[in-house]
């Protein structure tokens, strides 16, 4: 079949589409409907069916690869290497699961995960799905404030956390931070489930805080069950960096998402089970949970967990990964190959590569520069591919398991299947003609994967994502794009305003909230500006209440470094502006938003764009002047 004719079916009769692909997964009774749209803009997939993650993960390779590969996980920060069979996946998951029902736990209770890159993490999340609990992994970059607003959102019954993390040589201690965001929130979970890791010495809360290694050693030869669930019961929480400050906790399923995941594991990332994945991400994003550790392993591969930066030991380490397990897939993000592309390209020469068949790149743009160099230097495709935290898997790629389709420079690809994507005018709400900028919509029902609702807050998921266009059936990405002629899209930023630094998502209302909370702050605009490497980075501008607090460039720089400080603790180093500048006026329109874009601009050195709703142009000039210092 052609990919037209496959995506054609997909739009066409959606019901049929999806009924075969789901048979790629196991289900534990069949459904009675596919698709249930009958309350727009929810839309229900596979009412009825049972199924279960963890089961189509883990325990329906037991037959056939018990002792093959499932979880590899890779520490360069503690020198440890350790494979896990399916066999042994099993065993640890239900051991993790027993321990969680010993602490109360219970089908339909949160569970949040902040924890580093090891094993035990990939154990959490799969245990939760074993069980029935939704789990809400929260990265572990974040600092106490971002954790503490996170666990009263999702009012966890339990906390799995460790002693720390480590990262270029350092241990990063996360219990301090737990606590901390514990004694912050309103809500307190009940018990604190601890890896110890040996790295950080901690202090343990009496009746709260239980050591997981001991409480393993009483459940080793668990058989936990899997609990079989609805289709569309809620299998997670994953929050959004969130423009408002307050971060959209994205709920998703249980049978749409597997049925989702295998499928774009066979036709667009075109694993089979024997080979290995290695996704680069991290667990506390959506590609760690889609494709670090159920993807794969609902396809039955083996998945590469790796704790560690791309250069440590040296820009090689990624690329030694790849002959040692003879990675076939890889996923990545823009952000990290041009941080190799600083390094020496001899490293990648001297490793064996031959397994590896395509490069798989998200999150950000793709520039052509980079796309290009890595290309060059792995000599495989580079495929990008554009979705969000929200759809769970590419809105827009090629499917190389359904047709060889061509990708093109600069652009993410074309639709994927599923995805009735509509690029529209914003202003008469019309769809785009060819070429013509508009914001990139897609026409509901959004395809299984996709996330159910916000969690616990079905109105702010119609208004927020619902109700932006006249026509109410229509999904906003809030990302500007264009579609060429021959239906290859391009995608030109973001119509909210969200800073990537390095990979990280961070809301510029939460950089500005956080800075507002120093004493000596009036107001602050914060926005992402263009950096070579880290992609983008956070750049204040503050008022000051008392603007003669800072007249002297020693006086400036003393508050630059204090606002610096209070961003470090809140939300954690990610999150750091790289300039904090002093302005006694903010451009803002006359209805009294803040002209985030044309500050950005100016940053950036160019033109300052359509500003014909300012309040007051001199603020313009303000900006300039700081920068000019
Ligand atoms: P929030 O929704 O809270 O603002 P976020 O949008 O930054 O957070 P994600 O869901 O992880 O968080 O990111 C999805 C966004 O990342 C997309 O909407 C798009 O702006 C950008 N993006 C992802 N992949 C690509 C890509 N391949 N090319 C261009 N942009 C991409
Ligand atoms: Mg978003």
């Amino acid at each position: 079949m052609s990919y037209a004719d496959f995506y054609q079916q997909s739009i066409q009769q959606p019901e049929a589409f999806w009924d075969r692909e789901a048979s790629l997964i196991d289900w534990h009774k069949p459904y009675t409907k596919v698709l249930d749209a009958s309350r727009p803009p929810f839309a229900k997939w596979f009412v009825d069916g049972e199924t279960n993650l963890c089961y189509n993960a883990v325990d329906r390779w037991l037959a056939t690869q018990a002792d093959k590969p499932a979880l590899i996980a890779i520490s360069t920060e503690t020198n440890s290497e350790k494979t896990y069979s399916f066999a042994d996946l099993h065993r640890e998951v239900q051991r993790m699961a027993a321990s969680m029902s010993a602490l109360g736990v219970k089908q339909g209770d949160r569970v949040l995960i902040y924890m580093p890159m090891v094993a035990e993490a990939a154990f959490a999340m799969l245990a939760c799905a074993r069980i029935g609990a939704v789990h809400s992994v929260v990265f572990g970059g974040f600092a106490s404030k971002s954790l503490a607003t996170r666990i009263d959102d999702a009012k966890p019954v339990l906390i799995i956390s460790a002693d720390a993390g480590m990262r270029g040589g350092k241990a990063v201690p996360y219990k301090p931070l737990l606590d901390e965001a514990i004694n912050l929130a309103e809500f307190k979970p009940a018990k604190v489930l601890i890896i110890n890791r040996g790295l950080e010495a901690m202090k343990l809360v009496a009746g709260r805080d239980v050591d997981y290694a001991s409480l393993r050693a009483l459940h080793l030869d668990a058989q936990v069950p899997v609990t079989w669930l609805e289709s569309n019961a809620m299998s997670y929480v994953l929050y959004t960096s969130g423009t408002t400050g307050k971060p959209k906790g994205v709920q998703r399923d249980v049978g749409g998402y597997a049925v989702a995941l295998a499928s774009s594991m066979k036709q667009i990332f075109c694993g089979n089970p024997g080979e290995t994945y290695f996704a680069t991400s991290d667990i506390g994003w959506v590609v760690g949970h889609s494709y670090i550790v159920y993807g794969p392993l609902i396809a039955g591969m083996a998945t590469i967990m790796y704790e560690g930066t791309p250069i440590r030991p040296d820009a090689g380490i990624w690329w030694s990964i790849v002959e040692k397990y003879k990675v076939t897939r890889m996923f990545s993000a823009p952000t990290a190959i041009r941080v190799l592309k600083k390094h020496p390209a001899e490293l990648m020469k001297n490793y064996d590569l031959s397994s590896l068949k395509a490069l798989y790149l998200a999150g950000e743009p793709l520039d052509e520069t980079t796309s290009s160099w890595i290309s060059n230097e792995l000599g495989v495709p580079i495929i990008d591919n554009y979705w969000q935290t929200e759809t769970g898997w590419p809105i827009m790629s090629v499917a190389r398991g359904v047709e060889n389709t061509a990708t093109r420079l600069g652009s993410p690809g074309i639709a994927m299947y599923g995805y009735n994507i509509s690029i529209i005018n914003e202003a008469n709400g019309l769809e785009c003609a060819p070429n013509e900028k508009g914001v990139v919509a897609i026409k509901g029902p959004l395809p299984p994967g996709c996330m159910q609702t916000v969690y616990g807050d079905d109105q702010r998921f119609v208004q927020t994502y619902w109700s932006n266009f006249a026509h109410d059936q229509l999904y906003s990405t809030f990302d500007w794009g264009i579609k060429d002629a021959d239906g290859y899209y391009f995608i030109l930023g973001r119509t909210d305003d969200v800073i990537n630094v390095a990979g990280h998502r961070l809301g510029t209302r939460e950089i500005e909230e956080s800075i507002s909370s120093h004493a000596q702050v009036s107001e602050v605009a914060v926005v992402g500006v263009e950096d070579k490497l880290k992609g983008q980075v956070a750049v204040a501008f503050v008022i000051l209440r008392n603007p003669d607090l800072a007249t002297t460039a020693d006086s400036k720089r003393a508050l630059e470094v204090e606002v610096m400080a209070v961003v470090d603790k809140q939300l954690g180093a990610v999150a750091r502006p790289s300039r904090v500048h002093f302005v006694t006026m903010l451009p803002k329109t006359r209805s009294g938003k803040l002209l985030r874009r044309s500050i950005q601009a100016i940053c950036e050195g160019r033109d300052a764009g359509d500003l014909t709703t300012i309040e007051d142009p001199t603020s313009l000039q303000q900006i300039m002047a700081a920068l000019a210092q």
